[in-house]
């Protein structure tokens, strides 16, 4: 789960993190009361949604010229104007995809003064199955870039769990960073901040790009993006209520609330299975023969007809879905329970692309009774290997 830029702040705020003050807006007219309780000289009035590269990215229909979602303002009432433009129009970053996304709040912000441009991220890093600071002198707006062009200017430092955050993590980052002074010690103390932070609240992912160095020599978080453990947030009821629901993926954010266990992903075959693991194998089944699966859909073990209607439902509203691959092993699931959720979705939702079906265990005989009954155009499958066959025979032709 991912949280806003303005919500990670006050977190870090909470934390006694460096971050400057600023004020959240939903409406264009309380722009201006906003950035009049911030100091000035300078606003910096920034884009809230759930994508990173806002400052290169660009408005949709936006004039020539016309700066991305971080922009900089000389008094209140630019900051007012700036607020204004953005707001309900569609942000395009390398990271929204060609889609966007709209603009529904907007963060005004005490603008810094900008010396150095650092990255830091925290994040569980699973090679070494330990959380890791990563660093880079390179902060700013192109870390992939960096990433890629010249990866050992990022340097990764693994933290024991058994030590937990120590001042030499700190001052070795310090020292990578090329800090001196005073700085030295803002970092060790951050870093605890961050880590503490980051242990507390179950993230699995915390970016500040850039960290900077002010120009009065200060170290400051000028950025942040913050993701949980979504199996971890309901032990934290003050991240839940940061959710905010129109930056989700519809499909996914619809699964979620029937307990299905969905990922939406960029092929043309909708799997609707049961256990991770067969859903797994189904995947790379459709691989296999040549196509790509649509989705990851575990229904679970105790599905009922309403959670598979609503599975089938959100296979069957993804425009990319060409064809639907039904494959069930029943074990304490039942196959006319699948059967039966099977026929009521179609009946709701309609049928518009080839539906093969394989179902095998519990009540096998029964499931297969009641679709062949059913009257709909099901192709039936004798196992996977059919099942995959039949399906991308049936989409690819
Ligand atoms: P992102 O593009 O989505 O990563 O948004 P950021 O919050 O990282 O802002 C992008 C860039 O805008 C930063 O790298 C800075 O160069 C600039 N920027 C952001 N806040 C300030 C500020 O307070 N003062 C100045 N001078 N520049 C800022
Ligand atoms: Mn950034």
């Amino acid at each position: 789960m991912n949280i806003h830029e303005y919500q990670a702040k006050a977190l870090l705020r909470d934390y006694g993190a460096p971050v400057s003050d600023g004020r959240v807006v939903f409406k264009a007219e309380d722009a201006k009361t906003a950035a009049g309780e911030l100091d000035g000289p300078l606003w910096v009035v920034k884009a809230q949604i759930h994508a990173g590269g806002r400052g290169k990215g660009s408005f949709k229909e936006a004039s020539a010229g016309e700066k991305g979602g971080v922009r900089l303002a000389k008094s209140v009432e630019e900051a007012a104007e700036e607020t204004a433009r953005m707001l309900g129009r569609t942000l395009v970053t390398h990271q929204t995809g060609p889609v966007g996304k709209q603009v529904n709040r907007v963060y005004i912000e005490d603008g810094s003064g900008i010396e150095r441009e650092l990255y830091l991220a925290l994040l569980v890093d699973r090679q070494s199955s330990r959380i890791s600071f990563v660093c880079s002198t390179e902060g700013g707006m192109d870390i992939e870039e960096v990433a890629a062009s010249t990866p050992e200017k990022i340097l990764s430092f693994p933290v024991d769990p058994a030590t937990g955050y120590q001042g030499f993590h700190g001052r070795r980052i310090a020292f990578m960073l090329g800090l001196e002074g005073a700085q030295v010690k803002q970092c060790v103390k951050l870093m605890g901040q961050l880590y503490q932070l980051f242990t507390d609240k179950d993230m699995e992912m915390l970016e500040i790009n850039p960290l900077i160095v002010t120009d009065s020599g200060d170290l400051k978080c000028l950025d942040a993006k913050m993701g949980f453990d979504g199996n971890a947030v309901y032990r934290h009821g003050d991240i839940a209520a940061l959710r905010d629901e129109t930056e989700e993926d519809p499909k996914e954010l619809a699964a979620s609330k029937y307990d299905l266990n969905y990922i939406a992903l960029d092929g043309e075959i909708g799997c609707m299975v049961n256990g991770a693991g067969l859903a797994m194998a189904t995947m790379d089944i459709i691989k296999l023969y040549g196509a790509e699966p649509a989705n990851f859909l575990d229904v679970g073990g105790g599905a009922t007809t309403e959670k598979v209607t609503e599975a089938f439902k959100i296979i069957t509203s993804d425009p990319n879905v060409k064809g639907i691959l039904v494959n069930i092993f029943g074990g304490i699931m039942r196959c006319d329970v699948i059967a039966e959720g099977v026929i009521a979705a179609v009946k709701e939702v309609g049928l518009q692309v080839p539906l093969v079906v394989r179902l095998e265990g519990t009540n096998v005989e029964k499931g297969k009774e009641i679709i062949a009954n059913s009257g709909l155009n099901v192709i039936a499958a004798e196992n996977l290997k059919d099942g995959a066959e039949k399906i991308v025979k049936a989409v690819k032709g």
